[in-house]
């Protein structure tokens, strides 16, 4: 087992965070700028690579932010990031009554500013009341940053002004602008206090690696204040977690791969997992952890694990596993009655079930969050919803689409999920139109001018 599995249970738990941002901003290349980084920095094996996460240790993090992170400042484990970004996959990591993610970073692209998708993440952001920073990407495009050898975050703004060139300084004020007309008080991150109050602007570049210390040191402190404050958890008790995907797995038949976002899961737990009818009550078979690719070639993909503490992301193999859903809440039931355990998954279910009405479209989207995110997107719109279900689109729905009154509600809208050859052929058949798209505004606005087009061709 390694390190940040086995780090005192009384310590605070790793923050899970999350990247969002506008396509192109370069969001993956600063979560490959942080890992690659840490690789470098790092001892061999000190970052380990968790299912659909990343986990960067203290003593890593505080070797590639050099003094702007003294490890004896913090009583956090690290940082586990999540891999896929995107404010996509945010949405579909629900936990317990809000996001999975506690910390998130806004990427946004100085010379490209705020894009339709930056408003959506913050959209998201704002709903989730999750702390974020700004990263402020692509610096090296504008020259300039002044590299300095003192940290700004310990000096004053007047003896750092100099740090960054006029040019700069107007594109960061422009961020800062919108982030104000979004309601959020910002500012550049060496003047603000306090960062759950104000949200910090880190100039930075993914690819040069410039201003990613900062970022690292604004996040551990954001990240300790939040986790000191908000969360009062225990990481030794049973685990609480997220489906982020349900997979058939060669020799394990059909696993979920979650992010624990609370307490340990052992290889011989009783588990519950929401299911797209009852919840699922399991054995856990095997906890399998991915193995470092230099090991891969001789041996399987996955290391067998005996437990693993939160903040992790493991795959679970255990029987019975073909209904989960993803998105769906997983309990470990140990020490704890089975009824009750049950009753909270259903509860959790219950609270993300979508209101529908008699008349409406039919909704699909590939992940219980993404479904949630697709309702809410659709009420704001005034769009009524007569079913809403995680998965492909199958005939069945285009059967209940056909049924609406109002051609206008003869439609299936899926979020990131494909039409069943069948059900397309059907939807020829009985004039149900299908949409599909992996953006959701981009999928309401193709709804929208359809029903425009409708309602002109009835003038
Ligand atoms: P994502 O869609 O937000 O994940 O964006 P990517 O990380 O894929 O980046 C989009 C493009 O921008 C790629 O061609 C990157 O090489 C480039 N890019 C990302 N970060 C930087 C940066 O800091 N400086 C420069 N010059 N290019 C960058």
């Amino acid at each position: 087992m390694s390190d940040s599995d086995t780090h005192d249970p009384t310590s605070l738990r790793t923050p899970i965070v999350a990247v969002l941002g506008h396509v192109d901003h370069g969001k993956t290349s600063l979560l490959d700028k942080i890992r690659g980084s840490a690789v470098i920095e790092g001892e061999a094996g000190a970052i380990t690579q968790h299912i659909g996460a990343t986990a960067v240790p203290l003593d890593v993090v505080s070797s590639i932010a050099g003094e702007l992170v003294d490890p004896d400042d913090f009583d956090l484990p690290g940082l586990l990031f999540i891999d896929t970004p995107g404010h996509h996959s945010f949405t579909t990591l629900r936990s317990r009554g809000g996001a999975l993610a506690d910390i998130a970073i806004l990427v946004v692209d100085v010379n490209d500013g705020f894009q339709p998708q930056t408003l959506e993440a913050l959209d998201i952001l704002r709903r989730s009341e999750t702390p974020f920073i700004v990263a402020a990407n692509k610096i090296d495009t504008v020259p300039g940053w002044n590299e300095n050898e003192n940290s700004p975050i310990n000096d004053t703004y007047e003896s750092q002004s100099d740090r960054v060139t006029s040019r700069l300084d107007e594109k960061l004020y422009e961020i800062i602008g919108n982030l104000s007309d979004e309601g959020f008080s910002a500012d550049l991150y060496w003047r603000v206090q306090n960062f759950q109050r104000n949200v910090g602007v880190v100039p930075v570049s993914a690819m040069t690696g410039e201003g990613v210390p900062d970022l690292l040191a604004v996040m551990m402190g954001l990240s300790q204040r939040y986790m000191k404050e908000e969360m009062e958890i225990d990481v030794a008790g049973p685990g609480v977690g997220t489906v982020l995907e349900v997979k058939e797995e060669k020799g394990f038949g059909k696993t979920i791969d979650i992010v624990l976002y609370d307490g340990t899961i052992r290889a011989d737990d009783t588990i519950v997992v929401g299911g797209q009818n009852d919840p699922i009550v399991t054995e856990v078979r095997a906890l399998l952890q991915p193995r470092p690719l230099a090991e891969i070639r001789t041996e399987s993909r996955f290391e067998k694990v005996d437990e693993v503490s939160a903040a992790a992301g493991i795959k679970v193999a255990a029987p019975e596993l073909g209904d989960a859903m993803a998105g769906a809440p997983v309990r470990v039931v140990r020490d704890r009655d089975l009824d009750d355990v049950i009753d909270e998954v259903e509860a959790e279910l219950a609270d993300i079930a979508v209101d529908t009405e008699e008349q409406g479209v039919v909704v699909k989207a590939d992940t219980l969050g993404s479904l949630e995110a697709m309702a809410d997107a659709l009420e704001d719109a005034e769009v009524p919803i007569v079913r809403a279900e995680v998965g492909d689109v199958a005939p069945r729905d285009v059967s209940v689409a056909s049924t609406a009154e109002d051609p206008k509600q003869q439609v299936i809208l899926g979020f990131n999920v494909d039409v069943l050859s069948d059900a397309d052929r059907r939807a020829g058949v009985d004039d149900v139109t299908i949409f599909t798209d992996e953006v959701i505004y981009q999928l309401i606005e193709e709804y929208e001018e359809y029903v425009e087009e409708i309602e002109r061709a009835q003038q």
